[in-house]
C-alpha cells in the first residue's frame, strides 16, 4: 500500500531550510516568546550538525529563544559533570538532543521535578535511545529504543486500533535503511497535527520500529508503514506521540536522523514543522505555530 517517491522529488520537496528567516514571526509577535533549552553533548548520531539548525529554525519561527547546555564527552572525568548542572525551571520547553551516558543523579532528579511541575520535554530521534535504567524517563518517553524483552510494543492496524504486543513478543528496536516514507496522521484534531495533511511523504530519514517501553498513557499521533521490503517490520509505526507527566507534557518524534553530513531529514519542511509545533505544545498545551506552505504532500 506504501508509493513511496523518488528521491529527486524528494528532495525537491524539503530543500526549503528557512534558517532563522523568522517567517511566522508576524504572526506570532503579540505572543510572549517561550524559552527553550536544547540539551546535547553525546549522542551516536551527529549531533553538532542538528544544534544549530534545530536553534535556527526555533528562533526563527518568532516564537521560542533558545539557550543550549552542553555535557562533557564521554568518559570525562566525574568532576567535569560538576559544572553541568541546567536549571530547568528557567525554562518552558527541555529539546533534548542528547543519547550517552547517565547524567548525575541529582539531574535526572532536577529534570523529573521539572516536567512533574509542569515543564515540557520534546524528544528527537536518538534522544529516545538514551537513559534505559532510569524508569522515571522511560515514563516520560513511553517508548525508547530498547530490546523486546524490555518492554511493551505499539503499533496500529490496519482499522487504525492502536495494537499492544507484549514485551518478550515481536522485534526489538530497529530500522531498516533510511528511505522516503509517508507519515500517517492518526488523531487530527491534536494541537500538534491539528491541519496537517493525513498524509504526508517525509524525507529519507530512518524508520524506527519495535519501539519498547511501559508506553503508559500515551497517544500516538501519527505513524508510518514500515516495508518488510526496506527491512522493516510489515506495520505500522508510531513516528510522533504525547504523553502527560505530573503536570507537564512530553512529545516525542523518532524521526530526524543525521549521521555525518546527511542532514535531509531534519531539512524536510514536515520535520521542522512537527519539532515547532511539538515544542510549543510541549511548552504550553497548545499550538500558534502554523503549517507552513511548503509542507509535504501525501503522494
Ligand atoms: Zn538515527
Amino acid at each position: 500500500m506504501m508509493k513511496i517517491r523518488s528521491g529527486a522529488v524528494i528532495v525537491g520537496l524539503c530543500a526549503g531550510w528557512a534558517l532563522g528567516v523568522g517567517q511566522w514571526g508576524q504572526v506570532l509577535g503579540a505572543e510572549e516568546k517561550l524559552r527553550v533549552l536544547i540539551v546535547d553533548g553525546q549522542n551516536n548520531h551527529n549531533w553538532r550538525a542538528m544544534t544549530p539548525p534545530m536553534k535556527a529554525e526555533l528562533e526563527g519561527s518568532g516564537r521560542f529563544t533558545v539557550d543550549v547546555a552542553t555535557t562533557p564527552g564521554p568518559r570525562a572525568k566525574p568532576s567535569a559533570w560538576d559544572a553541568f548542572h541546567p536549571d530547568f525551571a528557567r525554562y518552558d520547553v527541555v529539546l533534548s538532543n542528547y543519547n550517552g551516558e547517565p547524567w548525575p543523579a541529582e539531574v535526572r532528579k532536577a529534570l523529573e521535578d521539572y516536567v512533574a511541575n509542569g515543564g515540557g520535554l520534546a524528544i528527537i530521534h536518538a534522544a529516545n535511545n538514551a537513559f534505559p535504567d532510569w524508569p522515571a524517563f522511560n515514563e516520560m518517553i513511553g517508548l525508547g529504543w530498547r530490546s523486546r524483552d524490555f518492554g511493551d510494543r505499539l503499533t496500529v492496524d490496519e482499522s487504525g486500533q492502536v495494537v499492544r504486543t507484549p514485551k518478550g513478543q515481536g522485534p526489538s528496536s530497529g530500522h531498516g535503511a533510511p528511505h522516503a516514507f509517508k507519515v500517517v496522521v492518526r488523531n487530527p484534531n491534536h494541537p500538534i497535527t491539528r491541519g496537517m495533511p493525513t498524509e504526508w511523504m517525509h524525507a529519507k530519514d530512518e524508520l524506527y520500529h519495535g519501539q519498547r517501553g511501559p508506553a503508559a498513557h500515551l497517544e500516538i499521533l501519527a505513524t508510518a508503514y514500515s516495508a518488510k521490503d526496506k527491512g522493516g517490520t510489515g506495520s505500522h509505526e508510531p513516528m510522533i506521540w504525547v504523553i502527560p507527566y505530573g503536570k507537564g507534557r512530553v512529545f516525542t518524534t523518532v524521526m530526524g536522523h543525521v549521521m555525518g553530513s546527511e542532514t535531509t531529514a531534519i531539512r524536510c519542511p514536515g520535520f521542522r514543522t512537527v519539532m515547532l509545533r511539538g515544542t510549543e505544545w510541549a511548552a504550553t498545551g497548545r499550538v500558534t505555530i502554523p503549517i507552513p506552505e511548503d509542507f509535504p504532500v501525501s503522494h
